[in-house]
């Protein structure tokens, strides 16, 4: 099969579909790589690195286009990338299509195959490609809360770990999952307290494990998140309910009894956050300020690290792109996770929440 990769366009995204060591792969499997020019900048792999794995290298995003059977991307298809999709063609890519109408009737006019990766599932019941970017986003998480609680940064001044004489931070996680069980692993690291809250009893049973006594666990009610979201020195949103908007555990008036220059970093923005006081922000203006509490909003966290992001990204893809580049329709049709993860087929929706979420038939 002819795989290509163009760069991608969507404002401030700097990683890329294919790493160079993904193209070896392909190539090794017996395909063709085809990447636009300059596809690997963000990541630091120019087209030379990408020539030597066994890309070709064209010079626009028609090219990659025209002369590709399968388009693997990161971000959803923008309308200029719509357009130049085709019936038949094969496109791998994330695309949350349940929120946006406008690309759903894009790739529907294209005719072309589309498999999301967020709706990719595993044995285990989860969502395979988009777990590494929560473990980017949890462990990034407490980078940008540290920074956030530096005095000149607005927060309350405080070092994580403490140092020998004097107290750590206290680090509040809230929703112990992929992104809060990574928060926690560097937040451990770096020598805070750390408190963990979810609703789910066996996976507190499952974290105190991991960590052996070196974070508390709570379970989480109205009473517990109060008492640990007014002692701390930073909270981090991770809860989901998959397929639903985040609950608003932390409402405004519990804000009010949290500690001046305190930080929240609500990692559960991008399904509308867990504070109620917070809104989306971005990179280039990553945080405000609500009743003296600093909060960091960032929706597209991963983005900051694009070469971490891109690699670990890779990593989960590879093995469905490998097997839909093998054997096309074939392998949609014999596996049951990645035909979980068709969104769109011959001008049809394939996957239920989304026809469900856009009104249409399946
Ligand atoms: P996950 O499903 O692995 O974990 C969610 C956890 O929340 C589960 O353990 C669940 O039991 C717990 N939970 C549910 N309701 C709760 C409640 N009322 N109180 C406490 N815990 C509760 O999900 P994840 O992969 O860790 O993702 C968490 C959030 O982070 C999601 O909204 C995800 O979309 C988001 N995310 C954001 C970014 C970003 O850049 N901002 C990046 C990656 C992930």
């Amino acid at each position: 099969m002819r795989v290509g990769c163009p760069k991608e366009i969507k404002n401030h995204e700097y990683r890329v579909g294919l790493t160079p060591g993904a193209v070896r792969e392909y190539v090794a499997h017996g395909h063709e790589v085809i990447v636009e020019t300059k596809a690997g900048m963000g990541i630091g792999a120019d087209d030379a690195a990408y020539q030597a794995a066994g890309a070709q290298i064209a010079a626009t995003a028609k090219d990659v286009f025209e002369r590709s059977d399968m388009i693997v991307k990161v971000k959803e298809p923008q309308p200029s990338e719509w357009v130049q999709l085709r019936e038949g063609q094969l496109l791998y890519t994330y695309l949350h299509l349940a929120p946006d109408l406008e690309q759903t009737k894009g790739l529907l006019a294209s005719g072309c195959t589309a498999v999301a990766y967020e709706t990719v599932t595993d044995d285990r019941g989860g969502l395979p490609l988009l777990a590494p970017m929560s473990e980017v986003a949890g462990r990034l998480a407490i980078q940008a809360g540290a920074t956030s609680l530096q005095k000149a940064n607005g927060g309350r001044g405080i070092l994580l770990g403490g140092v020998p004489g004097v107290l750590p931070a206290k680090i509040v996680v809230i929703g112990g999952g992929v992104v809060g069980l990574n928060s926690a692993k560097m937040a451990v690291g770096l020598g805070a307290d750390v408190t963990i809250l979810d609703r789910s009893l066996p996976r507190l049973r499952q974290l105190d494990d991991i960590f052996n006594g070196r974070v508390h666990t709570r379970y989480s009610t109205i009473e517990a998140l109060e008492e640990e979201v007014f002692s701390a020195d930073m909270v981090v949103g991770a809860v989901l309910i998959p397929g639903a908007a985040a609950p608003k555990l932390v409402t405004r008036e519990m804000l009010s009894g949290m500690k001046q220059g305190s930080v929240i970093v609500d990692v559960a923005i991008d399904q509308g956050g867990c504070f109620e006081t917070s809104h989306a922000t971005t990179h280039a203006e990553p945080t405000f300020e609500v009743d003296g509490v600093i909060h960091y909003c960032v929706a597209n966290m991963p983005g900051a690290v694009p070469i971490t992001s891109a690699h670990a990204l890779n990593n989960a893809t590879l093995h469905y792109g490998l097997m839909l580049a093998d054997k096309g329709l074939k392998a949609i049709a014999e596996d049951r996770h990645l035909r979980a993860g068709l969104n769109v087929h011959q001008g049809r929706i394939t996957n239920r929440p989304v026809a469900d979420a856009l009104g249409y038939e399946l």
